[in-house]
């Protein structure tokens, strides 16, 4: 089975091409436009997708060596995401897949972050969790707790009431002045600082859902009020800073997955999405399952951020039952599994 899948659901294109499963390429242009705004806009990334979506896709079969001819069904990202960068990918999916009578697979964003554990890199690559298993999907949009009892049924069990965590980061480093997206300055920054230089408040609510707004603010009012005393206070302490924000998100995310783990009985836990790239989040799994006996899943660097191939790999298990999808099919924009 032969799968080309294609990803423009934010602010990066991407197309994969896939064989049983195994990744064969995997093309992303990311979009630095937004860099000077601070953040996506919206309008921007749907032109520059539309731009970068037949180079992409072309040098994804190129890199795989596959012809467009030789390619089972086409895979795409349905949603969630910004209407005008999905609608881009939808409809380059329909319209090939229309030109070369193959079928359609569409694919929901969350679930192709989720399943990005699936990617096989060669036929014998094995370190795949089993069914069920526990997923903190943590990334821009979104901060879940997902219960994984096959790669098309996914309970989420908690998720955030305002906030995702990765979006409190982003807010955090552009109220520092530190740039866009800020996930990725503050983990640099965070390891030569020290975890505990700064209390910051966290959140008291009940069961496995999340909350992040109010770190966020008293971040900021923390913030103001050390400048005010020192103008000079984040260039001198920005490492700290960044260290103290990252240590409370960490330990906000894993107390309330460990109480998820805790109530199922579930030991197999992994984690997805762009802030899963974090280092301080990944070596906290790390000190869980030594503590706690879990076995845990990580995904390589490349699979955290938004790409084709983890839709690609939700494409392969749907094309494996059929479940493939009508050309009118629309996007959607909202959170939703499906
Ligand atoms: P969603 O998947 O919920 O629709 P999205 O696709 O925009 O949202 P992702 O691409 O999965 O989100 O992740 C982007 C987020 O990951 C950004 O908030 C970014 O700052 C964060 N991020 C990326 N790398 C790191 C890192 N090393 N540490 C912390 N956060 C990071
Ligand atoms: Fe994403």
């Amino acid at each position: 089975i032969f799968i080309l899948a294609i990803e423009s659901s934010c602010d990066d294109t991407s197309a994969a091409v896939l064989r049983d499963g195994v990744l064969l390429s995997n093309v992303t242009a990311s979009q630095a436009v937004h860099e000077e705004y601070g953040g996506v806009v919206p309008e921007l990334a749907s032109r520059a997708h539309q731009q970068n979506v037949v180079p992409v896709v072309d040098a994804a079969l190129k890199r795989a060596n596959v012809a467009k001819e030789e390619l089972s069904a086409i895979a795409f990202t349905r949603g969630p995401g910004l209407m005008g960068s999905l609608l881009v990918g939808v409809n380059f999916a329909k319209g090939m897949a229309r030109a070369l009578g193959i079928p359609l697979i569409d694919v929901n964003h969350l679930q192709g972050h989720v399943m990005a554990h699936f990617i096989k890199e060669s036929d014998d690559d094995k370190n795949q969790p089993p069914f069920p298993f526990l997923c903190l999907l943590v990334s821009g949009g979104n901060s879940q707790i997902v219960k994984v009892n096959a790669y098309n049924d996914m309970e989420i069990l908690g998720q955030t009431i305002d906030d995702a965590a990765g979006e409190a980061i982003d807010k955090c480093s552009k109220v520092m002045g530190l740039g866009y997206p800020g996930g990725p300055i503050i983990d640099r920054l965070a390891r030569q600082g020290n975890p505990k230089a700064y209390q910051f408040s966290e959140p008291h609510i009940p069961g496995l859902d999340y909350s992040f707004s109010g770190l966020k603010t008293s971040f900021l009012y923390n913030l103001r009020k050390w400048v005010a005393e020192d103008e000079n206070f984040i260039e001198n302490h920005k490492e700290d800073l960044a260290a103290s924000l990252e240590w409370t998100i960490v330990d906000i995310l894993m107390k309330k997955l460990k109480l998820a783990a805790k109530e199922t009985g579930i030991k197999h836990i992994a984690v997805a999405g762009g802030v899963s790239a974090n280092n301080g989040l990944r070596n906290a799994f790390h000190d869980y399952a030594k503590r706690f006996g879990w076995t845990i899943y990580i995904p390589k660097f490349g699979y955290t951020t938004d790409n084709a191939a983890m839709i690609g790999i939700v494409g392969t298990y749907k094309y494996r039952d059929k479940d493939f999808c009508d050309i009118d099919a629309p996007a959607f924009s909202k959170v939703t599994f499906k």
